[in-house]
C-alpha cells in the first residue's frame, strides 16, 4: 500500500463505513448508461462489504453493457438492475457511485428520494448534486470513483483481493481512457500499481473491456466518423450518431465510449463534440476539451454537468435545433476562452 490519507478524508471513510455497517440491505447505484468507472466501483464496494459479510446488491436505472459482464462472474446474482425499483425500494441503505445528481439516475432518482433511508454519495464530479442528506465521500480531484472506493478500503483497514483489485482497476482505466488524459495524476498510478500488486492481470483486463467487441462497433464508428465537421477557426469539430445507427448496428450507447476522441485529436481542436439522438425527442451532447477550454463550465450552463476536460448534457429539441443552439454557444465560448 502507497497512498496516505488526510486526516479529514480518513474520517470520512469511517464514517461511510460505520454506516455501512450498520446495513441489513445495501443496494448501490450509478448513473445511466454506465460506465466502466460506475460499474467498477459498485463491484469493487460490492466485494469489499460482502467481505464484511453485508448483504449488498447492484441496481442501476439502465442495463449493464455486455463488455463488463465479465466484472460479475464471480457474483453471479449481484446484477440486480432489471428490478431495479423493487431493489432500491427494498433497501435500508442506498450507496450512489460516480454522480451526485439524482436527475442522472433516470427512473431511479425519484424512488431514491421518496425513500427515507441513508444514502451515501461517493463521487469525483464537481457539482455539489441534488441527492437526499447522508455520508458524503467526494472528491473531484481524483481521476476516477473506483480510486475512492479504494481510499475507503485502506481508511478501513478492509483487505482488497484481487476480483476487487480487477474491478477498481476498470474503473481507473476507463475514466483515465487508459492512463492518457489529463486526470492520470501521479496518485492514480500509485492506485493503479497497488490494485495490479494483488497480482491481477492487466492486459486480461484490457481485453475483456477494449477488445471484446461487436462487428458493429467499429460499423458505428466509421459511419459517426463520416459525418465528421471541422472549424479551424475556432478549434472546432463535432460528430453526428446518424438516426438509428444504434440499432442498425445491433449495438448500445455503451459502443460509442471513446469515438469523441476522434475529433478531439485533431490538431488545433480544441473543443470537440459528439451529438446522440436520445429516445423522447432529446439530444445528448458529449463534450471533450484540450487545454484550458473547461467544458464543466460549458455544460453547467446548459443543465448538464461533468469535468473540465469532459462534461456533457442531455437537451430537448431536434438534432438541427440543439446543434444549432450548442454549436453558436461553443464558437462564442471558444472565441471568449484564449488558446494555451
Ligand atoms: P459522456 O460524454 O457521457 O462520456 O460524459 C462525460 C462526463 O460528463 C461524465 O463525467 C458525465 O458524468 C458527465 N455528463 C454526461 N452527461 C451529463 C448530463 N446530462 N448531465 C450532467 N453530467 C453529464
Ligand atoms: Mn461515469
Ligand atoms: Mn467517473
Amino acid at each position: 500500500m502507497t497512498i496516505t490519507l488526510t486526516d479529514d478524508k480518513r474520517k470520512a471513510a469511517q464514517e461511510v463505513a460505520d454506516t455501512l455497517g450498520a446495513a441489513r440491505y445495501i443496494v448501490l447505484t450509478t448513473h445511466v448508461n454506465p460506465d466502466g468507472d460506475g460499474l467498477g466501483s459498485e463491484v469493487g464496494l460490492a466485494h469489499l462489504l460482502r467481505a464484511q459479510g453485508r448483504t449488498v446488491v447492484i441496481a442501476n436505472p439502465t442495463p449493464t453493457p455486455a463488455r463488463f459482464d465479465f466484472l460479475f462472474r464471480d457474483l453471479p446474482e449481484l446484477d440486480r438492475s432489471r428490478e431495479a425499483v423493487r431493489a432500491i425500494r427494498k433497501a435500508d441503505t442506498i450507496v450512489v457511485l460516480d454522480i451526485a445528481d439524482s436527475t442522472r439516475l433516470g427512473v431511479l432518482g425519484a424512488e431514491v428520494s421518496g425513500r427515507q433511508v441513508p444514502v451515501v454519495c461517493i463521487d469525483h464530479h464537481a457539482s455539489p448534486g441534488t441527492l437526499p442528506a447522508g455520508p458524503r465521500f467526494v472528491d473531484p480531484s481524483v481521476a476516477a470513483t473506483g480510486e475512492l472506493i479504494y481510499e475507503i478500503a485502506v481508511a478501513n483497514d478492509w483487505p482488497v483481493n484481487t476480483s476487487t483489485a480487477r474491478a477498481l482497476y476498470v474503473a481507473l482505466m476507463t475514466d483515465t481512457g487508459g492512463f492518457r488524459f489529463s486526470n492520470t495524476h501521479p496518485r492514480t498510478l500509485r492506485v493503479a500499481a497497488d490494485l495490479l500488486e494483488t497480482g491481477i492481470d492487466p492486459e486480461s483486463i484490457y481485453l475483456d473491456v477494449y477488445a471484446t467487441a461487436p462487428e458493429g462497433r467499429p460499423r458505428l464508428l466509421a459511419a459517426t466518423l463520416e459525418t465528421l465537421v471541422v472549424e479551424p477557426e475556432y478549434g472546432l469539430a463535432w460528430v453526428t450518431v446518424p438516426p438509428g445507427a444504434i440499432e442498425r448496428y445491433g449495438v448500445t450507447p455503451d459502443d460509442l465510449d471513446g469515438v469523441v476522441e476522434h475529433p478531439r485529436s485533431i490538431s488545433g481542436v480544441r473543443l470537440a463534440i459528439l451529438f446522440r439522438e436520445l429516445s423522447q425527442g432529446r439530444i445528448k451532447v458529449s463534450l471533450r476539451s484540450v487545454g484550458d477550454v473547461n467544458v464543466a463550465t460549458f455544460a453547467h450552463a446548459l443543465g448538464g454537468g461533468g469535468h473540465a476536460k469532459a462534461a456533457g448534457v442531455a437537451l430537448p429539441g431536434t438534432m438541427a435545433e440543439v446543434q444549432a443552439m450548442i454549436l453558436t454557444a461553443a464558437r462564442e465560448y471558444l472565441s471568449n476562452t484564449n488558446g494555451s
